[in-house]
């Protein structure tokens, strides 16, 4: 044996070690299931390269999980004949946690009360689960086509040993992988072989290859059975699985630990055929806005498996899909840069799109309670595929829903539409980055006293797809700050009358015009007011305020934030005296201070900070002073 070498764990890896070690979970057990699930992925991804390679498992073609409990030396070990690991593979993938995103949750579940260790498969952090049952974890590993076996050390201190030996018959095949445990005091119950064995039955079923479990109490020629099914799950008639072995499968495939919010499990027959058993979480995914935006869709041929990162297979704003695909139509042999432009593949994933959005369509109309639960987790995410996916942008539009001004409910276009008045012709939103914001500003004001529906788009998502989507059902979307309102038009008001309630308050107009020039491109007379003195909007052709806001903040924007139309209310007893204040040029110095406390104020309720904080503060404690008696 080569000396060993020792190696530091990466600053997160010590960090999630010492919190397996001093975890309370009671639920130690599952890392049963975290190390079979590896030993699967292993025989799976050697399966795959044995394709092309057929040497490689020529000597041992069967795949299996061996595990070997030793009561005398305390000791479990799960043993593999899959693709097995060199020492620069142990090095990365037992030494450090690669999956973007997952140093952040663990800091979060160290620093939280309830440390709820139940999650740490999704984080692709399995095998250091069985640091809860061991003080002392090895493995021993070869890899498939290689000539060195390693061994890997560790008691989960801060580092690990990895040194080169020569013992194959540590192993239970000529390559492949054997993680032995050395259990602690309080984990005992794992020597005994029936215990074992219901964990196996209890998580792991769906494991496609035979795991098979022996303590040395075996007969010398006893065929020892498998525990499990030891067929893939998605071959099964449905009415052969259960609601707990498809919960079992979803929390494997998709590392995910909640229960399925919807499961489908279909085989497609006709020109192309495939097999789709997939899952919608019932929760949202720690890592579902990482800007990557992967799927996590596993792409089996024939129960092949080929890859589990084939980003054709499903747009992006379906990522939260989790299940498989298998398709008997692709070759075995294929390879990840084959399946871009593949036509099986692009036509797996036009259908795929086209059954899910179906399936949703069916949840929302039947289901809509809980379709709601799945809207509020996901639909920010499905609304991506508005702008990204011209040809399903209207189905997509079909099952979306929406907050709105009139009511708490969250509602469909359609809702929206059959709830319009006569007169009324288009769909009116706002944008603004929360409810209650959106709800108080005051150009929502006029479509509240006129009891008009407005759509209230908090999403930052939202921005964008309303950006490039004009219409609905032959309905225009309207955003109710942007451009002239027609509110005029919806009382039945002529242009003409609006003229006439206008002329009088010309001269202020122009006074703000001219005092506000340098923050404001318009002063005009609003409708959309009631309550409010002045607001600003944008002009009809420019970019969605929101868009605009959120573009800056990520210095996207490639220009200057446009200047916005202050609109006042000629109504309003402020905007009347300042009117009748302009007829005396003595007053316009007091007209100027108070026009830019109009401004600052309409920039305080579009949820942005004043443009001179300290002007601003001068200007208000002047007026409130002049205002005493
Ligand atoms: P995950 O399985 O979610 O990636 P783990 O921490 O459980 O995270 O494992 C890290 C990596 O170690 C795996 O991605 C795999 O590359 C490797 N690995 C773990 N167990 C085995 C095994 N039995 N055989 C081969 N490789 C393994």
């Amino acid at each position: 044996m080569s000396k060993a070498e020792k190696l530091e764990f990466q600053t997160e890896v010590s960090q999630l070690l010492k919190l397996m070690i001093n975890s309370v979970y009671s639920e130690k057990e599952v890392f049963v299931r975290e190390l079979v699930s590896n030993a699967s992925d292993a025989c799976d991804k050697l399966r795959y390269l044995a394709t092309t390679k057929e040497k490689l498992i020529k000597d041992d073609p069967n795949f299996k999980v061996q595990i070997s409990i030793n009561k005398k030396e305390n000791k479990i070990s799960i043993s593999d004949n899959g693709i097995g690991m060199n020492k620069k593979d142990l090095i990365s993938n037992l030494g450090t946690i690669a999956r973007s995103g997952t140093a952040h949750f663990l800091k979060e579940l160290s620093e939280s009360k309830t440390k709820d260790l139940s999650l740490i498969g999704q984080f692709g952090v399995g095998f250091y689960s069985a640091f809860m049952v061991a003080e002392k974890t090895k493995v021993i590993t070869k890899k498939a086509g290689e000539n060195k076996v390693w061994l890997w050390e560790s008691d989960g201190e801060n580092h690990f040993s990895i040194s080169e030996t020569d013992d194959t018959n540590l192993l239970v095949s000529n390559r492949g992988t054997k993680i032995e445990l050395t259990l602690t005091k309080e984990a005992k119950e794992y020597l005994d072989k029936t215990r074992v064995e219901n964990i196996i039955r209890k998580y792991s079923d769906h494991i496609s290859i035979p795991i098979i479990v022996q303590d040395g109490s075996e007969k010398k020629d006893e065929t020892i059975e498998p525990v499990n099914s030891a067929s893939a799950i998605w071959t099964r008639s449905k009415s052969q699985i259960t609601k707990e072995q498809y919960k079992e499968f979803y929390n494997h495939v998709g590392q995910m630990f909640d229960d399925p919010w919807m499961t489908s499990h279909y085989k497609a027959e006709g020109k192309i055929e495939y097999t789709v058993l997939n899952f919608i979480p019932s929760s949202k995914p720690f890592d579902l806005y990482d800007p990557a935006r992967e799927n996590r869709l596993k792409l089996y041929v024939k129960r092949v498996f080929i890859t589990d990162n084939c980003p054709e297979l499903i747009p992006p704003y379906l990522r939260f899909l989790r299940g498989v695909i298998d398709s008997e139509d692709l070759p075995l042999n294929i390879s990840r840069e084959m399946l871009q432009n593949n036509p099986v593949v692009s036509k797996i994933r036009s259908s795929l799109v086209k059954r899910t959005i179906s399936d949703l369509k069916k949840k929302l109309l039947k289901e809509r309670n809980s379709y709601e639960t799945f809207w509020t987790n996901f639909g920010p995410v499905l609304k991506e595929g508005i702008y990204e996916d011209f040809e399903k942008k209207d189905s997509l539009l079909e099952i979306a829903l929406f907050k709105n001004s009139k009511s708490k409910d969250l509602i469909t276009i359609d809702e929206y539409i059959e709830g319009m008045g006569k007169k009324q012709n288009d769909i009116y939103f706002m944008t603004g980055d929360s409810y209650e914001n959106i709800l108080n500003n005051p150009s929502l004001e006029g479509y509240k006293s006129r009891n008009i529906n407005v759509l209230i788009l908090d999403d930052p998502v939202d921005s964008f797809w309303t950006s490039s989507t004009p219409s609905y059902k032959e309905k225009n979307f309207k955003s109710v700050t942007k451009g002239i309102d027609d509110l005029g038009k919806l009382d039945g008001k002529k242009d003409k009358d609006a003229q006439k309630d206008n002329k009088s308050i010309e001269p202020l107009i122009n006074l703000l015009k001219e005092n506000l020039k340098d923050n404001v491109s318009d002063v005009r007379i609003s409708s959309r007011l009631t309550d409010s003195a002045a607001c600003l909007v944008g002009d009809e052709n420019s970019m969605d305020p929101q868009l605009e806001k959120i573009l800056q903040q990520h210095n996207q924007l490639n220009q200057n934030m446009s200047l916005k139309i202050l609109e006042i209310n000629s109504g309003h007893k402020l905007i009347k005296k300042l009117s009748k204040m302009c007829t005396k040029k003595e007053n316009f110095s007091e007209i100027k201070r108070i026009s830019s406390i109009l401004y600052e104020q309409s920039k305080i309720l579009d949820g942005e900070k004043p443009t001179d904080p300290a002007l601003f503060s001068k200007n208000l404690i002047d007026t409130i002073y002049l205002s005493l008696k």
